[in-house]
């Protein structure tokens, strides 16, 4: 399999090779060359396969000349090592629960897929790979997840002191060895811009083979394809069936998009976003007009220019008719939010968080007008923003034990400023 750029489909790479760059040079995405089709029979027998066949199946179609078949095993084996089960809240709408990995939030699919991959490509190479990771909190800690343990690999997180909650700090700083947390004095675009110069440095770049987990790398949208199918076998309604998807980035929903074109019969992607409404506005009006980010109770999805609208539109040939053919979109205020979390665990028992709400208004609102079953997916666990609901919510959310323990574990973590002489420093006497 080769992947080709957004902005330039003649300038073709290995999947090796887009994976270890993560982003091509001229500032496109990397694609898949061909989407590949999945046998009817698979899709139609699914309910035969477990999450982890699955999984390996699907990865097969993008991997198998690249990775021989039982090292993949073992990759979608180890990376998918948690389940996703789907839940009946109410008449037509399931939840789909993605947050039963280590950090709680769907990220561990991607993050931990991701980090076998490059292991793989690159354990044979007789230097470090080193991962620079700037975080606001959920990200990095995924990604800490995912690569802890490897021993060709190093990362470096970096994230700002004081603005990242209890239980991101300890699943950011309990790992030790391979993965470095640093904590700046500073806010997140401190440290984003810590990374960005270092990216550039020349000295740095001589001694060090620097590498980004970002978010953007086809290695994460990859498995996120995986629970779609998953998905699709759960679910016991056999009428038209569409996903609602918590959106900031955009990652999860063109997962979606690529499990529908791989023959996954799904009728329509719904986008769910919060305040952060450019894409609503684009489906509503055609035109796209990135803006600042505004901050919100679903603070993962405060996004003001979505990085994969690049690879919806490539999809889609940028022809906004077929689009919203595909994909309708919602936005909904805090206030919603709130609204709904307290609605839903008042009438089904059941716990929401801010984002996974969201979504919930988007089902909601788009059964109004259509007789169909719905999946939603809940994309993080509700402890992960026990902070943010507190306020507005009278009932207590259960902390998991795996939590509890977490929380009480010493962090290995070391403070810098955000001068990027002593990042520089540090890396350079550091790493290897
Ligand atoms: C990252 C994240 C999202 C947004 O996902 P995208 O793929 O960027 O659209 C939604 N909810 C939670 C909890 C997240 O961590």
């Amino acid at each position: 399999m080769n992947l080709y750029s957004t902005n330039n489909k003649d300038l073709k790479v290995s999947i090796r090779e887009g994976i270890l760059k993560s982003l091509p040079a001229d500032k496109g995405l990397y694609m898949p060359e061909n989407i590949p089709q999945l046998e009817k029979d698979f899709i139609e027998s699914i309910e035969n396969y477990s999450f982890q066949e699955i999984a390996f199946k699907v990865a097969q179609n993008f991997f198998s000349n690249s990775i021989d078949s039982d090292t993949l095993g073992t990759i979608t084996e180890d990376a998918i090592n948690f389940h996703a089960p789907l839940i009946k809240v109410e008449n037509n709408i399931s939840i789909l629960e993605l947050f039963h990995g280590p950090t709680l939030a769907f990220k561990d699919f991607g993050a931990r897929f991701m980090a076998r991959i490059m292991n793989h490509y690159w354990k044979n190479e007789n230097k470090k790979l080193n991962i620079l990771v700037a975080t606001s909190g959920d990200t990095g800690g995924a990604v800490a997840a995912g690569f802890s343990g490897m021993e060709n690999i190093n990362v470096t997180i970096l994230y700002p002191k004081g603005k990242v909650s209890n239980l991101q700090e300890a699943q950011l700083t309990k790992w030790g060895g391979n993965i470095i947390a640093l904590e700046v004095e500073g806010n997140f675009d401190d440290c984003q811009s810590l990374v960005k110069e270092a990216f550039i440095d020349p000295e740095i770049n001589k001694k060090l083979n620097l590498s980004s987990a970002n978010s953007i790398n086809i290695a994460r949208l990859i498995p996120q394809t995986f629970y779609y199918f998953e998905a699709f076998k759960q679910n016991k309604s056999k009428s038209k069936t569409s996903f609602v998807v918590p959106s900031g980035n955009f990652g999860n929903l063109t997962a979606g998009i690529l499990a529908k074109k791989m023959g996954l019969p799904i009728h329509k992607m719904i986008a769910a976003t919060n305040a952060n409404d450019v894409f609503s506005k684009y489906i509503k009006q055609g035109k796209y007009k990135p803006t600042k980010a505004i901050s919100t109770l679903s603070n993962a999805m405060d996004i003001g220019n979505p990085s994969n609208f690049a690879r919806i539109m490539d999809i889609y040939s940028s022809t906004w008719n077929d689009v919203k053919n595909n994909i309708l979109s919602y936005s909904f205020n805090d206030q919603d939010t709130i609204s709904q979390i307290i609605q839903t665990h008042k009438e089904h028992g059941y716990v929401l968080d801010p984002h996974t709400a969201v979504g919930y208004l988007a089902a909601r609102n788009y059964l109004k007008s259509h007789e169909e079953n719905l999946i939603l997916l809940s994309t993080a666990h509700p402890v992960k923003f026990a902070k943010e609901m507190k306020p507005h919510i009278s009932f207590t959310i259960p902390y998991p034990a795996k939590i509890e323990e977490e929380l009480n574990l010493v962090g290995h973590k070391q403070e810098i400023s955000s001068n990027y002489s002593d990042f520089k420093a540090y890396l350079l006497t550091h790493l290897t």
